[in-house]
C-alpha cells in the first residue's frame, strides 16, 4: 500500500516504472511528456476534442463523459478540483452536482461568477465510486492539466481539496498545513481551501473556508485588480 502524499506517490509509481526518469519527466517541460504523449494543443478547444478520446488510463473503460473544464478562456482565476463526479460524468461538465452548486455560492460569496473563472479537475474522467485518484492516474492526466494552465495562464489558481493541493503543489502536507498562505511554485500563485463535498460533510470547515476565500479575493484584486478580461503576461 503506498503511503506520502498523492503528487510523491506519483512520482513514486514513474520511478518504479519507468527506471527512475519519473520526477524528471514530470517536473521538466510541464504540458509535454514525452512518453505520456505530447500535449500540445493550441485552444482549450481542440484540448477538449482530446480529453474526449483520451485512452491514457484505465479510466477511460468506466466513465460516461471526459470532463475538459468550463468557463473563461481569459480567467484570471483558475479552480482545480480532485475528479468528475457521478453528475458530472453523465453532463460532462465540471462541479454540477451538489459540491457545484456550494461551489457557486463560495465564489460568489468574494463577487465571482461561475462565468468568469475557469473551472477543472486533476483528473478529467470519473473514479469508479468516487475513489481516491491513483497515482498513475494522475500522472497520465498531469500534461492535460499542465496544459490549460499554459493556454489560460491564470493570474491565481484555487487548489479545491488534498489531492489538488497536493498535486499542483508536489507535497504531501494536508490540507490544514496548506491552507490559508499564498504559494508561489513554478512560476505560478496558487492557493489551497476545502474541497465543497469536504464543506457538505464537515459544515465546521466552512468558516476556515471564507477566510480562505476573503484571501482570494484581496490576492486576486492585487494581482488583476480591474484588468477584465485579463491579460496574463506574455511567457518567456
Ligand atoms: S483521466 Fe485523464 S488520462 Fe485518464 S482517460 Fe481520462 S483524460 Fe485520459
Amino acid at each position: 500500500m503506498m503511503t506520502g502524499g498523492i503528487w510523491e506517490n506519483a512520482v513514486r509509481y514513474f520511478t518504479q516504472h519507468f527506471d527512475g526518469r519519473g520526477e524528471d519527466l514530470l517536473l521538466s517541460n510541464p504540458g509535454t511528456c514525452d512518453f505520456l504523449g505530447t500535449v500540445t494543443a493550441r485552444s482549450l478547444e481542440g484540448l477538449a476534442g482530446r480529453i474526449a478520446s483520451c485512452r491514457k488510463c484505465g479510466l477511460a473503460k468506466s466513465r460516461n463523459r471526459a470532463v475538459p473544464g468550463a468557463g473563461n478562456p481569459r480567467a484570471g482565476l483558475m479552480l482545480v478540483g480532485e475528479a468528475p463526479g457521478q453528475e458530472e460524468d453523465l453532463r460532462g461538465e465540471p462541479f454540477v452536482g451538489a459540491a457545484g452548486r456550494l461551489l457557486e455560492k463560495m465564489i460568489g460569496s468574494v463577487g465571482f461568477t461561475r462565468e468568469e473563472v475557469y473551472i477543472t479537475n486533476i483528473l478529467k474522467c470519473r473514479p469508479p465510486m468516487n475513489r481516491d485518484p491513483h497515482p498513475d492516474e494522475i500522472a497520465s492526466c498531469l500534461p492535460v492539466l499542465e496544459r490549460q494552465i499554459a493556454l489560460i495562464r491564470p493570474a491565481l489558481i484555487l487548489a479545491l481539496g488534498r489531492i489538488a493541493g497536493q498535486t499542483l503543489l508536489r507535497t504531501g502536507l494536508s490540507v490544514e498545513a496548506m491552507r490559508g498562505k499564498v504559494h508561489e511554485s513554478g512560476g505560478r500563485t496558487l492557493m489551497v481551501t476545502y474541497h465543497p463535498a469536504a464543506l457538505l460533510r464537515s459544515p465546521d470547515k466552512k468558516r476556515p473556508a471564507w477566510e480562505d476565500l476573503k484571501m482570494l479575493r484581496k490576492q486576486y484584486d492585487l494581482r488583476v485588480g480591474d484588468k477584465t478580461p485579463w491579460n496574463p503576461p506574455k511567457q518567456a
